[in-house]
C-alpha cells in the first residue's frame, strides 16, 4: 500500500464526500523543506543543500469533465471554484492564487488541462520558512497533471520552473528556485545539491546515523523583506567593485577567498563582510557534501555552526529568537551542529543530531529558548523524505 493512504488522506476523503459528494480518484502530495547549508548563496549563482520534509500540503481530487476547478481548503476552511479559461487573481483568497498560478503556468507552457474537484490540506507551519507555499504549488502542479492525464510529462525541473513562475508572476513573491525544486525532486535519506546558476543537481546521501530537528522560533520575521532586497544589492555592489580588477566574475559564485581577500581594499566594510558570507558559504556547502560523503558527521556539524556564525556576524540575518535556538540546540551533546534556515530575522533553525538525542534537543529548547525570548517555540523532527508523489485512491 501507498504510504499517501494514511490516515490524513483518509480525513481528506471523507471530507471530500462531504463536500461534492463523491470519491476522489487521487491525492497528491508536495513537501515541504529544510535547507541544511548554503543559505543567502541562491541569489549569487551558488550552491543549497535542501532535504525534503516528510511535511508536506496534499490534495485529494477528482477530474471533471468541464473547465471548472472547485478547491475547498481544509485549513482556512473555505471553497473557491474557478475557470481554466478565467483565471484571475483573487485579493480575499490568497491560498487560491497559488493554485491559480499554477494552472495558469502550465496552461502558459502549452499543456491542455482539464476541471477538477480537490480538498487541500497542509501540516507545514505556514510562513516560518519550511517553505509550504512552493509545497502546495507541486501538490496543485501534480493534481492538475494527474487530472489531465499527464503525469509526469513534464522534467522536474521544467515543473519547479514553472511552479517559480507561478508564485514570482502571479502570487507576486520573489522566490528563488530551491524551494519548488527540492519539493519535486528530493529523495529519502537524501539531501539534493543544487547548483543554482546551472540548475544541475545530485542526490547526496544523509547517513543513516542522522536525524534532523527543525526548531520554530515563531518570531515575526517583519525585518526579512527589506533586509533581503538590502542584502541582494551589496552583494551586486560587491561584484560592481570586485569586476573592476575581477573582469571575468560574473557573481560572487566566481570568487574566490583569495581573490576576495587580496581585493579586499576596494570594498566597503559591510560590503566586505557580506561578500565574505557568500564566499565561504558557497566553499561549506561543497565541503558538507563531502562530509555528509563520508559519513563524517562532526564535520558536517560544524559546517553548520560555522554557518550561523556567519550568517549572525557577517550577514548579520539572524536575531536574537534565532541564536537562543541555535545556542540550545547546540548546548545538547548529541547535537553535531546548528544553523539558522532560511532568510533569517525568524522563522527556523536546523540541527544535524544523533539519532535518539532528538527528545534531548526539543527538551532543551522548551527549556532554554522561552528563557530568553518569552516564545513558546515549535519543535519538528524529520528524516529526509521524498519529494512530490501521486497515488491513486480506489
Ligand atoms: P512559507 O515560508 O511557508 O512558504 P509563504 O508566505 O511563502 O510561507 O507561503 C504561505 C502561504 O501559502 C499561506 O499564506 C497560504 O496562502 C499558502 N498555503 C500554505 N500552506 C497552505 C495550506 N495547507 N492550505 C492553503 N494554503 C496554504
Ligand atoms: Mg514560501
Amino acid at each position: 500500500m501507498s504510504e499517501l493512504l494514511d490516515a490524513r488522506t483518509e480525513q481528506l476523503v471523507t471530507e471530500f464526500g462531504r463536500r461534492f459528494g463523491d470519491t476522489p480518484t487521487h491525492v497528491s502530495r508536495g513537501p515541504g523543506r529544510v535547507n541544511l547549508i548554503g543559505e543567502h548563496t541562491d541569489y549569487n549563482d551558488g550552491f543549497v543543500l535542501p532535504v525534503a520534509l516528510e511535511r508536506d500540503v496534499r490534495f485529494v481530487i477528482r477530474p471533471r469533465a468541464d473547465r471548472s476547478v472547485r478547491l475547498y481548503s481544509v485549513d482556512f476552511d473555505e471553497g473557491f471554484t474557478f475557470d481554466l479559461d478565467k483565471i484571475a487573481y483573487d485579493g480575499d483568497r490568497l491560498w487560491a492564487n497559488y493554485i491559480q498560478g499554477m494552472a495558469a503556468s502550465l496552461q502558459r507552457e502549452g499543456l491542455d488541462l482539464v476541471g477538477l474537484d480537490a480538498v487541500l490540506s497542509g501540516n507545514i507551519p505556514r510562513a516560518s520558512g519550511l517553505s509550504s507555499s512552493a509545497a502546495l504549488e507541486i501538490a496543485a502542479a501534480e493534481a492538475f497533471l494527474t487530472a489531465a492525464g499527464k503525469h509526469g510529462v513534464l522534467a522536474g525541473t521544467r515543473l519547479a520552473q514553472l511552479a517559480q513562475r507561478a508564485e514570482n508572476e502571479f502570487v507576486g513573491v520573489n522566490c528563488g528556485i530551491m524551494d519548488q525544486f527540492i519539493s519535486v525532486l528530493g529523495k529519502k535519506n537524501h539531501a539534493l545539491l543544487i547548483d543554482c546558476r546551472s540548475l544541475d543537481y545530485e542526490l547526496v546521501p544523509v547517513p543513516p546515523e542522522a536525524a534532523l530537528v527543525i526548531g520554530n522560533t515563531r518570531a515575526s520575521r517583519s525585518l526579512a523583506n527589506s533586509a533581503y532586497n538590502e542584502r541582494r544589492w551589496e552583494c551586486e555592489t560587491g561584484v560592481g567593485l570586485l569586476q573592476e580588477v575581477l573582469p571575468g566574475i560574473r557573481s560572487l559564485r566566481d570568487v574566490t577567498s583569495e581573490q576576495l581577500e587580496t581585493h579586499r581594499q576596494r570594498l566597503p566594510e559591510r560590503v566586505y563582510r557580506r561578500c565574505q558570507h557568500v564566499v565561504s558559504e558557497n566553499a561549506r556547502v561543497l565541503q558538507m557534501v563531502e562530509a555528509l560523503r563520508n559519513g563524517d558527521l562532526s564535520t558536517a556539524g560544524r559546517l553548520m555552526n560555522a554557518s550561523h556564525t556567519s550568517l549572525r556576524d557577517h550577514y548579520e540575518v539572524s536575531s536574537p529568537a534565532l541564536d537562543a535556538m541555535v545556542d540550545a540546540m547546540q548546548s545538547v551533546p548529541g547535537c553535531y551542529g546548528a544553523r539558522l534556515t532560511g532568510a533569517g530575522f525568524g522563522g527556523c533553525a536546523v540541527a544535524l543530531v544523533r539519532p535518539g538525542a532528538e527528545q534531548a534537543v526539543a527538551d532543551a529548547i522548551f527549556e532554554q529558548y522561552p528563557k530568553v525570548t518569552n516564545i513558546w517555540p515549535e519543535v519538528y523532527v524529520t528524516t529526509a523524505a521524498d519529494g512530490a508523489r501521486v497515488t491513486e485512491i480506489k
